[in-house]
């Protein structure tokens, strides 16, 4: 059998299994997966003994990400410029790196019929998970992108950084000027409970607002982003579902359907509030 697995740590909190367990189902694939906690320090240690034991593929989530670019014999163009890589896999003795994050952000959108072609887009936040997906943002051919990080410089790095993309630009919250399309939140804030220091004029009221977090209930960003008047208010659960397919197409060659699993989680979730 297949065995693929997603490592991490923590790692018990993970969805990965059930997802890719269902898309499994779906596309009557026999397969294992399994969640791997690795010890902070011994991830390569760990990856190594999955493959030695038959491992086909791997998830990577935090805090790996990075470290398992580092591994990997070849990188796709887009785990190259993120600097990181979430999807991992074995071929012909060589370690494959891909970084679907934002492949699936943007088919969670286009899913929810929004077309980022000549749009505005105003990016929230500039660690790992943004970094992750403005490569594909920016492969969308917006009108521009916009990234606003509380520590101004650090998003102005990731627009020096990826200029040669598109249309990018980065700053301070202060900096932020005229209205959006799409604004996405990419933060840690509402893992907090918190907001970013977000001011709502920036939405129109055919914005559509997106959080790569995501809960049992709508998170503080989204709440916000209703009151602002956005036309819609997404979580990130679309784009965990999304990121997912695109790995197990990866590793399979088959198509998953994400909606109905985004669904069955929607539902867990539901339970637990
Ligand atoms: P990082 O720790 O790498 O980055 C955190 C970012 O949030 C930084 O830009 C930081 O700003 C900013 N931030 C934190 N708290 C606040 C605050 N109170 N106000 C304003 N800005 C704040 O985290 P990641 O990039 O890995 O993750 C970001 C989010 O994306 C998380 O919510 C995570 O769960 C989500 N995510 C969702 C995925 C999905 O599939 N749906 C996949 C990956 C991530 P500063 O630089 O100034 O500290």
């Amino acid at each position: 059998m297949d065995r693929y697995a997603v490592f991490g740590h923590p790692i018990n909190h993970s969805k990965s299994p059930l997802i890719h367990r269902e898309f499994a189902r779906q596309t009557q694939q026999t397969l294992s997966y399994e969640a791997i906690l690795a010890p902070l320090d011994q991830f390569p240690q760990a990856l190594a003994h999955f493959h030695q034991q038959g491992g086909r593929g791997a998830n990577v989530t935090l805090p790996f990400k990075q470290q398992a670019a580092s591994l990997c014999d070849q990188l796709s163009d887009r785990a190259r410029l993120a600097g990181a890589v979430n999807t991992l896999y074995w071929q012909d003795g060589r370690l494959y790196g891909d970084n679907t994050d934002g492949e699936g952000l943007v088919r969670d959108l286009c899913h929810h019929g929004i077309d980022l072609t000549d749009s505005d887009i105003l990016v929230l936040g500039a660690g790992g998970a943004v970094r992750g997906v403005l490569p594909e943002l920016l492969a969308a051919s917006p009108r521009r992108v916009v990234v606003a990080n509380r520590t101004a410089s650090k998003a102005e790095s990731l627009a020096e950084a990826f200029h040669s993309l598109g249309q990018i630009e980065g700053g301070g919250y202060a900096d932020i000027e005229g209205q959006f399309d799409v604004i996405i939140n990419g933060t840690s804030a509402s893992l907090a409970a918190s907001l970013p220091p977000i001011d709502s004029r920036v939405v129109k009221s055919t914005s559509w607002c997106y959080d790569m977090a995501y809960g049992n209930k709508p998170t503080v960003f989204q709440q916000w982003a209703k009151q602002a008047g956005a036309r819609g208010q997404l979580s990130g659960l679309g784009m965990l579902v999304n990121q997912a397919a695109v790995s197990f197409e990866l590793w399979t060659g088959k198509t998953p359907d994400p909606a109905s699993v985004h669904e069955l989680l929607l539902q867990q979730l539901r339970q637990t509030s």
